[in-house]
């Protein structure tokens, strides 16, 4: 018998407890491996339990879309795109510092991948995460205050550590929405970290918010603590699809 079966692998055998005694002799097994003592394995696994089981569940409160990792994106594809951007904003230190993180650039580039993978990589560390896009979060904005309850609503979007919100700038906004959004960002601001995605650059926001004001006020809270990472190339979306056109064009 190795050193680390405790004795009471063969106490719980014989109280007949046939699981608990086979879980001991394992958990001492495994603690042998790791060169680890027996309590300190166990507990080790306990907590590695308890962080995967608050992971999972964060993934699923955060509403991500798809859970797409950095491993998953080929760089190979952006050259104008420096890794080390992505990796630095990977270490999660812009979301430690409750800063914020706006990726920039046409459609198909990737944006929306990152912001997903660095959630992902944001839920793991223990902060909670939301996502959503801009258009929804202002549609469910206006319906809570149609009905007074503008304040419960608005919490979804200040409670997370980081709240994503993707597509900055599809739709054009109202103003009455432009300021919902105001009050969302300026609330946030130095409390906990946003990332964002917009195909538009900072100086046509003005366009997207239906007020220059508005827009700069919006500006001056994302960008005062702010990494920004324009990707600008290709798009991955037509990367297939653009091959497989030219390639039945050369078989006409
Ligand atoms: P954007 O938000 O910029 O419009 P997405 O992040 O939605 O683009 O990317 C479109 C699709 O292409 C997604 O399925 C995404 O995973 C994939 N994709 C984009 N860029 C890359 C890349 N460089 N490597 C691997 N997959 C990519
Ligand atoms: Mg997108």
């Amino acid at each position: 018998m190795s050193w680390s079966v405790p004795a009471s692998a063969p106490t719980a055998a014989k109280l007949g407890l046939p699981h608990l005694a086979e879980s001991l002799k394992q958990y001492a097994g495994r603690a042998d491996e790791a060169k680890m003592g027996f309590l300190d394995l166990v507990l080790a696994e306990e907590l590695a339990v308890r962080d995967d089981r608050r992971f999972r569940q964060g993934l699923r409160l955060s509403k991500l879309p798809h859970h797409k990792t950095l491993d998953e994106y080929d760089f190979t594809f952006q050259p104008e795109l420096d890794p080390r951007k992505i990796k630095d904003l990977a270490t999660l230190a812009f979301a430690e510092a409750k800063g914020n993180a706006a990726l920039l650039g046409p459609p198909g580039v990737g944006k929306t991948h990152i912001a997903v993978a660095l959630s992902v990589a944001a839920c793991r560390a223990g902060f909670s995460v939301y996502f959503t896009t801009l258009d929804d979060m202002v549609r469910q904005l206006r319906t809570a205050e149609a009905s007074g309850r503008l304040n419960s609503k608005q919490r979804t979007y200040l409670r997370p550590g980081v709240l994503v919100v993707d597509e900055v700038g599809y739709q054009p906004l109202e103003r009455a929405e432009a300021n919902l959004v105001f009050q969302v960002i300026s609330k946030r601001y130095e409390k906990g970290s946003i990332i964002l995605t917009s195909n538009k650059t900072f100086s046509e926001w003005g366009q997207v918010f239906g007020d220059e004001v508005l827009a700069t006020a919006i500006l001056d809270r994302l960008l005062h603590h702010c990494d920004v990472v324009s990707i600008n190339g290709p798009s991955y979306r037509l990367k297939n699809r653009l091959a497989a056109i030219e390639r039945d064009a050369n078989v006409a």
